[in-house]
């Protein structure tokens, strides 16, 4: 579990929480990867992609989903088909676990047979499919119906974790997952924050190359500590590194110079010790060795500027 700070209090959501839904949202909308089943909402779609999509890579995903919809364009036709036929298509298309293909056959004959044909809309009608798990049929809520909770995965987590300190706990995440997701909008805002765990806040995060939108709000973007459940430890340090050369760079446009013991807490909000002095001499001196910055020392004096 994430240590308390200070004040004995674990990090909580941020107070402006509709600045913080608003940038993620805005964030995903402007560009994110695209997946064919994103364009969609149609559930039966959607339930191939997911069932599909586990535990196999989305690259090989998205041939066999436009072959085996083009082949079974509806639950209809799949329920008709012979379960030889499904099993033997995701064999040859090298989808792995035959058994979902055996449980996808099935689970559509239960919405035809249970459900008229038409698909049930909450994660917990979802769940009674056959194969299908809560995460599956969360997605399929979330993403043909709008009507999902909020999604928990290693990525959400993460990214949780990362951003607002929530401690590694499940309960915990969930409750802060299900407060951060706007009531109502389960599509945009799992795919959101699926990607941004996707895209922005891997293992090795890309806070600024990807343009995080919850940077001011971050609490490892603050720390510079990018560990998280899944990151025991501080990750490719050449990528913190990198952050704060930007960060020093970017401060350093906004004076003429700063003294050392200026620009430290000005970088980052736990400046000393390990992360103090001397780190960060070494820090300028790289970027000095780069021709960014120039230093000016004398004596214990040591001022930075951007190299004109
Ligand atoms: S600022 Fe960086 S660490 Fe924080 S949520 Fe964004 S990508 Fe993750």
């Amino acid at each position: 579990m994430r240590e308390s700070d200070d004040s004995g209090e674990l990090a909580a959501l941020p107070d402006d929480l509709a600045g913080v839904r608003t940038a993620l949202i805005e964030w995903y909308e402007a560009d994110h990867r695209e997946h064919p089943w994103r364009e969609t909402d149609d559930p039966y779609a959607i339930l191939v992609s997911e069932i599909m999509s586990q535990q196999t890579q989305l690259a090989r995903v998205v041939d066999a989903w436009e072959e085996f919809l083009d082949r079974w364009p509806t639950v209809d036709s799949l329920a008709d088909a012979a379960r030889g036929d499904v099993v033997s298509f995701w064999s040859s298309h090298s989808l792995g676990y035959n058994n979902r293909a055996k449980y996808l056959h099935e689970a559509a004959g239960q919405i035809v047979d249970d459900y008229d044909g038409e698909f049930p809309d909450t994660p917990a009608e979802l769940e009674e499919l056959m194969g299908v798990g809560p995460y599956t049929a969360n997605a399929v809520a979330s993403f043909a119906f709008n009507n999902g909770d909020a999604v928990v995965d290693t990525n959400v987590k993460r990214v949780l974790y990362r951003a607002f300190g929530i401690p590694d706990d499940d309960d915990a995440f969930e409750t802060v997952a299900s407060d951060l997701m706007p009531d109502g909008e389960s599509r945009v805002w799992n795919n959101a924050i699926m990607e941004l765990g996707g895209v922005a806040c891997g293992k090795t995060p890309r806070c600024d190359v990807a343009g995080c939108p919850w940077r001011e709000w971050c609490h490892a973007y603050e720390t510079g500590d990018f560990t998280a459940p899944d990151v025991p430890s501080q990750p490719s340090f050449e990528g913190s590194r990198r952050q704060f050369r930007g960060r020093v760079i970017e401060t350093l446009g906004k004076y003429d110079e700063l003294e050392l013991s200026e620009l430290g807490p000005r970088i980052r909000v736990d400046y000393g010790g390990d992360t103090g002095r001397e780190w960060l001499r070494e820090l300028v001196a790289d970027l000095a060795d780069d021709g960014l910055v120039a230093i000016d020392a004398a004596g214990d004096e040591v001022c930075v500027s951007l190299r004109e």
